[in-house]
């Protein structure tokens, strides 16, 4: 990945920048090759995540590779 900007956190209204990122996906809605991603800052890994397992939509959080 070769952002310009750094990338912040999916959180709603938080711009701390991202450092994991959460990879999902609805199997209502997509298809099982699909993958989407969040991504997280610390103190959002942890309630984002949540919420997606709550669903069962997560599959995984992996490191947010780092620029630089
Ligand atoms: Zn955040």
């Amino acid at each position: 990945m070769n952002a310009p900007d750094v990338v912040v956190c999916s959180a709603k209204g938080c711009r701390a920048p991202a450092r994991h990122t959460l990879v999902w996906n609805n199997p209502k809605i997509h298809t099982p090759d699909r993958e989407k991603t969040w991504t997280a800052c610390d103190e959002h890994r942890e309630p984002l995540s949540h919420h997606l397992s709550m669903r069962s939509f997560l599959r995984r959080v992996d490191p947010l590779p780092q620029d630089r």
